[in-house]
C-alpha cells in the first residue's frame, strides 16, 4: 500500500518460501500454499455528490480456505494494489492458522482515499464493493471485516447491501459491525489488547516487569491506540506515538520524554488516527519528524501502522536499549530486515501472531451471531487473551525448542496445519 521499494506480495512469499524450505514441503503443495487460490478484481462506479461518476479499481483475494471459509479485512487507501491484498490474505491464511481458528485467508482493498469523500460517497462505494462480489463473499465463503480506513459504518453498510440483494438476514456475512446491530463487544479493542496480550505472555516467560520497560508506537489509529492503552495500563510508559498528517502529506512522532497521556492523545486524534498538531503542542508535546518513533531509546518497538517500515536501511537507526518488536502492523519489517535484527538479539512477535486478536475476535463475533447470543464485554477479552496467549507460548516453545526465529516458528506452526488441511480434503 505504502509506496516503497518493498513489494509486500514478494515479501510474503520469500517468507513462505523460507520455511517451506525448513519443511521439505513438496513442490505441489509449495506451488499452492505460495499464492492465492482465487482472486477478483473489478470496477466500482460512484455517483460522485457533484454529479460526476468517479471509477474506483477493487480487489478480494482468497488465499485459502482449506480450513473454513476465507477471513480477511477490507482495506482503503489511495495506494492499495492487487499485490498488497494477495499478501495480506496470505498472511491472514498463517494468521488464523496460528491461532487455531477455523477459518482461511481473504483481504480486499478499494483504492480510494475515504478521508476526501462525503458519506453518502463512501456509503455508494461500499454497496458497489458488495454488489460486485455478491456471489464471492458470504457468511460460509469469505468474510470480510474493517481494516485500514474502513469502519463499523462500512461494513453495516456493505451487509445491509448484501441482505438487500439476499433477501434475508446474514450477520455472518461480515464483521466487524457495531455493537447491537450484530457487532461483538470488544471488537474494537481487540487487535491492539491482543498484541498486548502477547507481550505479557513474552513478559511472563521472561519475567519482565512491564512497568518497568518503556515503548515506541508508529501509528494512532484502531491497533496502536487499544495497544496503547492496554500498555499503559500494565504500567508501561509510551514515550512516542507517530501518525500521517494528510494536510501536510508527511508522518509526525509526538513525544513526551515522561510518558504520553494516551487517553489525552485519543481526544485530540480523528476518526483516520492523526493527531491535531496545534493541540498536542498546546498539551505539551515535542512534534518530531515521522520517522523518530523508530530511534527512541526504548525498551520496546511497537509498528502498528503499515508495512515495509523496518528494512535494512534503518535497522541501524534503531537504539540498542530496544529488545522486543511487536508487530502490530501487517508486514512492518521486511524479510532482509529480519536476519539483523535475529543478529542483534531482538525479540519479534511477528505481526501475523501479534495482531490475530482482531481475526479471533471476529470469529467470536461470527460464532456469537449464528447463536443470536452475545456474551459481555469480560467474557469476549478473556476468551480473546486465553486464545492469544496460548497461541503465544505454542510459537516461543517451538522457537525455543528448535533454536528458530520466532517469525520462523510461527510459519512452521501455521504452514503444518494448512498443509494439512489441504492433504486431508485430498487437494495436493
Ligand atoms: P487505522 O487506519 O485505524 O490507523 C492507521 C494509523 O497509521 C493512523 O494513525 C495513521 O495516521 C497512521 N499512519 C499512516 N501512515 C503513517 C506513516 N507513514 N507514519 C506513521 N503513521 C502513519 O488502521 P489500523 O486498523 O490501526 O491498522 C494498522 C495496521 O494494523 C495495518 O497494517 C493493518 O493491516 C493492521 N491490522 C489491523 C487490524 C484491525 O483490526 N484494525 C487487525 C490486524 C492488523
Amino acid at each position: 500500500m505504502a509506496k516503497s521499494d518493498y513489494n509486500a506480495y514478494e515479501n510474503a512469499q520469500a517468507q513462505f518460501d523460507k520455511v517451506a524450505e525448513y519443511l521439505k514441503l513438496d513442490s505441489g503443495m509449495r506451488e499452492f500454499l505460495r499464492q492465492p487460490m482465487k482472486e477478483l478484481h473489478f470496477t466500482i462506479p460512484v455517483k460522485m455528490d457533484n454529479g460526476t461518476t468517479k471509477v474506483f479499481k477493487a480487489y478480494r483475494s482468497r488465499h485459502n480456505d482449506a480450513r473454513g471459509p476465507a477471513k480477511g479485512g477490507l482495506r482503503f487507501h489511495p495506494d492499495e494494489t492487487a499485490d498488497d491484498v494477495r499478501a495480506l490474505s496470505m498472511w491472514m491464511t498463517w494468521k488464523c492458522a496460528t491461532v487455531d481458528i477455523p477459518l482461511g485467508g481473504g483481504k480486499g482493498g478499494i483504492v480510494c482515499d475515504p478521508r476526501t469523500m462525503s458519506l453518502a460517497e463512501q456509503e455508494r462505494m461500499c454497496r458497489g464493493y458488495v454488489r460486485g462480489l455478491f456471489k464471492e463473499v458470504g457468511p460460509n465463503s469469505d468474510v470480510p471485516a474493517p481494516d485500514v480506513m474502513s469502519n463499523n459504518q462500512h461494513m453495516l453498510w456493505m451487509l445491509d447491501e448484501y441482505e438487500t440483494i439476499a433477501g434475508a438476514r446474514y450477520p455472518g456475512m461480515i464483521t466487524g459491525k457495531p455493537v447491537g446491530m450484530g457487532g461483538s463487544l470488544g471488537r474494537t479493542e481487540a487487535t491492539g489488547y491482543g498484541v498486548i496480550y502477547t507481550l505479557k505472555a513474552y513478559a511472563a516467560a521472561e519475567k519482565i516487569n512491564l512497568a518497568k520497560t518503556t515503548a515506541s508506537i508508529q501509528g494512532f489509529g484502531n491497533v496502536a491506540e487499544y495497544a496503547a492503552r492496554m500498555y499503559s495500563e500494565l504500567g508501561g510508559t509510551i514515550k512516542c506515538v507517530s501518525c500521517w498528517d494528510a494536510a501536510d502529506n508527511k508522518a509526525y512522532t509526538f513525544k513526551k520524554e515522561d510518558g504520553c497521556n494516551i487517553a489525552e492523545l485519543v481526544s485530540i486524534k480523528d476518526t483516520f488516527g492523526s493527531i491535531d498538531k496545534t493541540k498536542a503542542q498546546k498539551l505539551g508535546y515535542q512534534i518530531i519528524d515521522g520517522d523518530a518513533w523508530l530511534k527512541e531509546e526504548v525498551d520496546i518497538l511497537i509498528p502498528s501502522a503499515l508495512g515495509n517500515q523496518i528494512t535494512p536501511k534503518n535497522v541501524a537507526d534503531i537504539s540498542k536499549k530496544v529488545k522486543i518488536i511487536c508487530e502490530g502492523a501487517n508486514g512492518p519489517t521486511t524479510p532482509d530486515a529480519d536476519p539483523l535484527l535475529q543478529k542483534r538479539g531482538i525479540f519479534m512477535i511477528p505481526d501475523f501472531l501479534c495482531n490475530a486478536g482482531g481475526v479471533t475476535c471476529s470469529y467470536f463475533e461470527q460464532v456469537q451471531c449464528n447463536m443470536n447470543y452475545f456474551w459481555d464485554k469480560q467474557e469476549v477479552l478473556n476468551k480473546l487473551e486465553y486464545a492469544m496467549t496460548k497461541a503465544f507460548t505454542a510459537v516461543h516453545e517451538l522457537a525455543k525448542e528448535k533454536k528458530l526465529y520466532m517469525r520462523d516458528a510461527a510459519y512452521v506452526i501455521a504452514i503444518n496445519r494448512v498443509a494439512e488441511a489441504v492433504k486431508k480434503r485430498g487437494w495436493v
